[in-house]
């Protein structure tokens, strides 16, 4: 553990006051952890909790420092052919990471999409079979080819794209299957691969952008498909403010990845007499000062996965017995990233609805969030295919059937219920995920006088 996180952590240590009246037997109350359970959440006047959220993201680092200066001073700030090129040491170190032959770095999770689904050819009239319980990048790497995404439903316990309901949408026009790990837990990989296998071995793009070190049966998310993308924008659990990658095994496709992200040149870089390939392709590369700072995370990863995953199953435990609490799923065999720690607030059990609980808890002083909007996809989509551009591809009659295949109950259930911490929360110590348990036991004991204040006023702290 670095310096700075290990300052965080002591800072985050101090909410210890009800621990020690406990020891002192100085409590009448029921106490879980730190919070007396006697008193009121904040939102009806009574105290807050004493919960820091954790160390702050990104937690900025030495070794970043150093690779950086190094990358600065050398001046190999570009992607170059330069064997100390940092870019190319983060490709190798990512794919010896994930178990894999091949990584490309790209310039973004949505880069690392694009790239991989125009490895594939893919283009107007193709579908991309996907879920909508995403960020509205995987929906908009599928857009920017004008193809079609066809979403499947989400499975409501684990938030992951349903394989059966994805399966019942191929169809002759099915370029490939685009499973996202969201939350960077597993989705159920095994369903997708068979689908795939059954139906001429349909491709397989893993969106790993949240899953950096989740693992499905052993493995590393996003090496078990054909491809799989990763992100490395600044939320995410291996980030340096902007990136992505792809990973492959696929020879041919990592050739056809290379090329693509940088116009199809052959060489590599523009030297005398540079041929290029008549590739669809475009600049997608990273710079020497991005690698730099994913290479100064290499010796944190593990750790910190380990430690997310440890207080994530905990506050899973602590919250179980909640009524209308229920955090997400991982399936068997399924190790999550935890980029998200996602749970439901179920209104009918719980007494209020997930937004009045969202401000009760956000009062109590833990931020979180609320998730991916209506997730009105049909909506956005329509409207962009509106264009004379889409129109000369896509008839009404062709949105009409489209539409029609789709149908996302669970999916705008969860965009109902779905309460979700960010993972650098969970890499606070053990016991602030009893603040953080006891926080919302105490929001659920009060839930129906929460339900009915008026909180026009509300206004969200700022998340660290
Ligand atoms: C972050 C993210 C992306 C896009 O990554 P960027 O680096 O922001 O372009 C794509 N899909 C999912 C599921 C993501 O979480």
């Amino acid at each position: 553990m670095t310096e700075i996180t290990r300052r965080s952590f002591l800072k985050a240590g101090m909410a210890s006051s009800a621990a020690l009246l406990a020891m002192n037997g100085m409590q009448t109350a029921p106490v879980y952890g730190k919070i007396d359970m006697e008193t009121k959440p904040k939102i009806l006047g009574g105290e807050g909790v004493h919960c820091d959220a954790g160390p702050s993201w990104p937690i900025p680092n030495d070794n970043e420092l150093k690779r950086l200066t190094e990358v600065f001073e050398k001046r190999l700030w570009n992607r170059s052919d330069d064997p100390a090129c940092a870019v190319s040491e983060f490709e190798k170190f990512f794919a010896d990471l994930m178990g894999v032959k091949h990584c490309v770095a790209v310039s973004s999770g949505t880069a690392a999409l694009t790239a991989a689904l125009a490895a594939l050819e893919t283009g107007p009239g193709d579908e991309i079979i996907t879920t909508p319980y995403s960020y509205v990048a995987t929906v908009n790497s599928i857009l920017l080819h004008y193809a079609l995404p066809v979403l499947a439903d989400v499975d409501i316990n684990s938030f992951q794209v349903c394989p059966k309901c994805a399966g019942r949408l191929i169809n002759s026009r099915t370029k490939a299957l685009m499973p996202v790990h969201i939350a960077g837990a597993p989705a159920k990989l095994d369903g997708f691969v068979d689908a795939a296998q059954k139906n001429g071995g349909l491709p397989v793009i893993e969106d790993a952008c949240q899953a950096h070190l989740g693992k499905w049966q052993g493995k590393q998310l996003g090496s078990i498909g054909t491809m799989g993308c990763f992100s490395m924008q600044i939320t995410k659990n291996l980030s340096c403010g902007e990136g992505g990658a792809v990973i492959t095994d696929d020879d041919e496709l990592a050739e056809r990845l290379q090329l693509i992200h940088t116009h199809g040149q052959m060489p590599q870089f523009t030297g005398d007499g540079a041929t290029y390939l008549p590739l669809r392709a475009s600049n997608f590369r990273m710079t020497g000062f991005q690698a730099a700072v994913l290479l100064g995370q290499k010796d944190l990863l593990e750790e910190r996965a380990r430690i997310r995953n440890e207080n994530a199953l905990y506050l899973s435990s602590l919250l179980a017995d909640i009524p209308g609490i229920y955090p997400i799923k991982i399936y068997d065999g399924g190790l999550s990233a935890w980029h998200l720690y996602a749970f439901r607030v179920v209104k009918e059990e719980f007494g209020c609805d997930r937004d009045t609980f969202y401000k009760a808890l956000d009062t109590d002083g833990i931020p979180t969030f609320t998730g991916y909007g209506d997730g009105d996809w049909i909506r956005y989509i329509r409207t962009i295919y509106s264009t004379p551009a889409a129109r000369r591809i896509y008839s009404e009659q062709d949105l009409n059937d489209w539409e029609a295949k789709i149908n996302l109950p669970n999916h705008n259930k969860l965009c109902r219920e779905a309460i979700w911490l960010q993972q650098y929360q969970l890499l606070a110590p053990r016991e602030n995920m009893e603040i953080i348990a006891d926080a919302i036991r105490r929001i659920q004991r009060h839930a129906g006088e929460i339900q009915k204040l008026d909180m026009s006023t509300f206004q969200k702290r700022m998340i660290p």
